[in-house]
């Protein structure tokens, strides 16, 4: 059978695809430490797996609102105006399966053949394959990591073109960790204002900013119907698993999506839609909690990777993702990202993701939602190796 055009140009993930690799060495025997994932390894917090098996009991158990469960939608249209002092009623809010899967009925709801999204490099690495996916071109922009890895306004000015439909930003970014100024955030969206540019804004590590606080691209917005808040459950209260994340947006857009579900999904597991309803509007102890464990070792690492002899690492401002410079030692018997972290996962044992798969050479991400001592050790043997190196 001959497999479609489309899915032939699909690029595997890169975090998975070494994610695999390490698991393949861990059933060798061999003691890897896995730091390429992108999920909190804190466990969901009980009072919200409680509120999944009460939901159960209740008969949370049949087909519900394409749209999304409308108390689960009440709680995000509460959540947001808490964070952005913007009121973005439930009638404006999408819930699909994790933030991932809004961004791909949002595409899809968007794009025809051919209108471009700009999506600024590093980028995480499933916007360009989406966009694709649904017809689109992704333009990259190129950031650099003097400039914090943040898209500047002429930058943008200079990628803007009459196809140019949205512009998708990551704040705080994965892989980066660079979280927009909000000073910077208001002339961006005041650039896609003018152009009549969606921006489409995920948010989902908003909760783990340990500089500052939050810049929101919402309440930037003259009109608010020119951002589309992208956020989720998976990452704030550890529920990757659950799968649910929601769009805050125009009605249009939320509209078209809904249709676009329920032809697809229907909608994501209710179950989880409750117990969602339940970490919003829950207790948020566990959240800070979480977020000053992963400043400890945002520190830690940080100033351990900037200490190795040929590595530069940046204070990222928020979500749990090193991004050190690497590229001084190539050409001493790595020749790029990809062969570093081959021989780092070879000699060291310890699961990285290159630079490259973001579209950034010269450059690995590090996640560190992994235990403290885990992080020592990984660290430890990260500076042997790279000390064995030409
Ligand atoms: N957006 C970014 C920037 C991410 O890093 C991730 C997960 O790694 C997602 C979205 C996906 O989130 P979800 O698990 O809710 O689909």
């Amino acid at each position: 059978m001959r497999l479609s055009q489309r899915v032939q140009r699909l690029a595997p993930s890169a975090t998975v695809s070494i994610a695999t690799k390490v698991r393949e060495l861990e059933a060798q025997g061999v003691d890897v430490i896995g730091l390429s994932l992108g999920e909190p390894d804190f466990d969901t917090p009980d009072h919200i797996k409680e509120a999944a098996t009460k939901a159960m009991r209740d008969g949370y158990t049949k087909y519900s609102h394409p749209q999304g469960f409308p108390k689960l939608r009440e709680a995000v249209s509460g959540n947001v105006e808490r964070r952005t002092g913007i009121a973005r009623g439930s009638e404006r809010v999408f819930v699909g399966s994790g933030a991932k899967h809004v961004l791909y009925i949002l595409f899809e709801a968007l794009l025809d053949e051919g209108d471009e999204v700009v999506i600024p490099a590093p980028y995480w690495v499933t916007y360009p394959e989406q966009v694709k996916l649904a017809g689109g071109v992704p333009v990259i922009v190129p950031t650099t990591e003097e400039q914090g890895f943040f898209l500047l306004p002429e930058a943008l000015e200079r990628a803007v073109t009459p196809r140019t439909k949205a512009l998708i930003l990551n704040t705080p970014s994965n892989p980066t960790g660079s979280a927009y100024p909000r000073g910077l955030m208001a002339e961006i969206v005041k650039i896609c204002e003018k152009h009549g540019v969606l921006v489409v804004s995920d948010e989902v590590y908003g909760e783990l900013v340990y500089e500052g606080s939050h810049a929101s691209a919402l309440p930037e917005a003259a009109n608010p119907d020119s951002v589309f808040l992208v956020d989720a459950v998976s990452k704030t209260y550890a529920m990757t698993g659950w799968r649910v994340g929601w769009g805050v947006g125009a009605k249009e857009i939320i509209s078209a999506m809904a249709r676009l579900q329920g032809q697809e999904t229907t909608h994501p597991c209710l179950i989880a839609q409750v117990a969602s309803v339940a970490a919003l509007s829950g207790p948020q102890e566990t959240v800070a909690k979480m977020r000053g464990e992963f400043r400890k070792r945002r520190d830690m690492v940080v100033s351990r990777l900037s200490g190795m002899d040929g590595v530069f690492c940046r204070m990222p401002e928020g979500a749990f993702y090193a991004f050190p410079d690497v590229g001084k030692l190539f050409g001493r018997g790595v020749e790029d990202s990809l062969s570093l972290v081959e021989y780092l996962l070879e000699e060291a044992h310890v699961g990285l993701v290159p630079g490259s798969a973001f579209g950034a050479e010269g450059f690995f991400r590090l996640s560190y939602a992994a235990a403290y001592d885990r992080l020592v050790e990984a660290l430890d043997r990260i500076e042997r190796a790279l000390g064995r190196l030409g």
